[in-house]
């Protein structure tokens, strides 16, 4: 069996504590791996070596970041399909989607930072009182803590910034899906960056990641999963004035009004519903649907999901894997059994497949209001929900039902309504006639319960630095 160790100070390593959790293939359901089982023993050891590093890091020319950040990408780069195989193993994600996504993604999230640490500037004030001009520091030693459901995407995603402005990273992977991240703490010591800059500490959320957010040599937190780990990382952190960056769950309303062109747009509805069976945070989980084609788009709607090939996640035409683990799968059945008893009418899908591995059908819903759990709680799985609106003030009354604030999809070719609507929504990103379009130099996050704070370009170099403002008196001339 594989063994995956951290990555601290350029040096592969076992728990100290010599335990070692099992890491499993979610379309078999079997181990395939076993990984650190990382504790605040090994969080010292990397918050120190992170530190010793921060002097001559810190120090380098800008560009001299952007040079290990650009050699690291491509690094990845000619690794590509290697990364995309473990990525579809480790999480159950279609190969292809790994492949043409994902990866390609984590690539990309370096570059762009690599560019940033080249291209970030700060302000300078004057005309009111003296010379005022910002220094921008690093932080020193900083935490970023990710996910299982995009796992090398969102651990770049956070890196790349962090090392990009100057500090240096302990990084903690979700425990669920540590491979890739693994592999780029491999592949960060073949190209020699300097020992201790980026490094890598597995386990669960309880040891190694509680020990890291209460590390005092830690100045910041970046932190990307579910709401009620965000609480305790906020509660945790708050009384030590650390900075956090909160990137939290989403209940994302996907408004479809008459007027738009959802019969030739029908397939990236359907995928912003069910892409990587639903685990993605920016998922449309609940589908508000105008009266007037409510019927006939539920009908197509239905239809193509009907279509989807749920299956091997290694085969290149499957377009849908199983769930990530056990306990995930363990939780989406009993969403489904919780929307039947409120009264859920299930139109396709919504069951475990009788094979080995956590597979659920895709499943779409209707008969819920926006007062029942299935349509208020993250489920995070292949579950959407249909509710139809008869006006624009109906439905953004529904799609703003919900405590979670973090996307919204509207489907309209009125300009005016989705400027009006664009407005209106409580989310921190809007998607008009599309889903998952990326400019990374767009802020990226959510409101309310979808988090704090936001990343992506200037956001992100922002929240990994700390401003000083430096105010020259400017005499008058004589
Ligand atoms: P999770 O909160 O269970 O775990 C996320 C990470 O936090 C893991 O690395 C985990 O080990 C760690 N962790 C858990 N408990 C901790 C603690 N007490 N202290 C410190 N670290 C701890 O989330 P998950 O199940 O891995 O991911 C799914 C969730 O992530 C969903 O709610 C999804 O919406 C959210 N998500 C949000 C975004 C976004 O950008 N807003 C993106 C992806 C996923």
């Amino acid at each position: 069996m594989k063994s995956l160790p951290h990555w601290i100070d350029s040096q592969a390593r076992p728990a100290s504590s010599g335990r070692w959790l099992e890491v499993f293939d979610p379309s078999s359901g079997e181990a395939f791996a076993q990984v650190a089982a990382g504790d605040a023993t090994d969080v010292d050891m990397a918050v120190a070596a992170a530190a010793k590093a921060f002097p001559a890091w810190s120090s380098l020319r800008n560009s001299e970041r952007a040079a290990w950040l650009e050699k690291l990408a491509s690094a990845l780069e000619a690794r590509l399909e290697d990364f995309a195989r473990a990525e579809s193993l480790d999480g159950g994600k279609p190969y292809s989607l790994a492949r043409d996504a994902e990866i390609p993604r984590a690539v990309s999230n370096l570059r762009f930072f690599a560019h940033a640490a080249t291209q970030f500037a700060s302000e300078s004030h004057h005309g009111e009182a003296g010379l005022n001009y910002t220094l921008r520091a690093p932080l020193g030693v900083v935490a970023t803590i990710s996910p299982w459901n995009l796992p090398l995407y969102l651990f770049t995603w956070k890196i790349a910034p962090a090392l990009a402005a100057g500090n240096t990273v302990v990084a903690k992977p979700s425990e669920v899906t540590p491979l890739t991240a693994t592999l780029l703490g491999e592949l960060a010591a073949e190209i020699g960056l300097p020992a201790g800059v980026l490094n890598i500490v597995h386990g669960t959320g309880a040891e190694a990641g509680e020990a890291l957010v209460m590390h005092p040599d830690i100045k910041a937190i970046s932190f990307t999963g579910s709401t009620v780990v965000g609480r305790r990382i906020a509660a945790l952190a708050t009384p030590h004035l650390k900075k956090v960056s909160l990137e939290l769950g989403g209940k994302n309303p996907t408004l479809v009004f008459a007027d738009s062109d959802w019969r030739v747009q029908l397939d990236t509805l359907v995928r912003s519903a069910f892409q990587n069976s639903g685990q993605i945070c920016l998922c449309g989980s609940r589908v508000l649907v105008e009266r007037s084609i409510y019927e006939e788009f539920r009908d197509a709607f239905v239809e193509r999901v009907a279509t989807l090939r749920l299956g091997d996640p290694s085969d290149e035409n499957t377009q849908l894997g199983p769930l990530v683990s056990q306990a995930h799968f363990d939780k989406v059945k009993t969403c489904l059994d919780r929307a039947r008893s409120e009264g859920g009418r299930f139109l396709v899908g919504g069951h475990a497949l009788d094979r080995a591995g956590w597979f659920i059908s895709p499943a779409v819903v209707e008969g819920l209001g926006p007062d029942t759990a299935s349509n208020r709680e993250e489920i995070f799985g292949p579950v959407a929900t249909l509710q139809a609106f008869d006006s624009e003030q109906e439905a953004l009354a529904l799609a703003n039902a919900s405590e979670y604030g973090l996307a919204a999809m509207l489907w309209t070719r009125d300009l005016d309504r989705a400027h009006r609507l664009s407005a209106q929504l409580r989310a921190g990103i809007i998607w008009v006639n599309t889903w998952l379009m990326r400019d990374l130099r767009t802020p990226f996050g959510g409101m309310a319960a979808s988090g704090l704070g936001r990343e992506g370009g200037t956001e992100a170099m922002r929240f990994f630095t700390e401003a000083k403002n430096v105010c020259l008196a400017l005499d008058k001339p004589p």
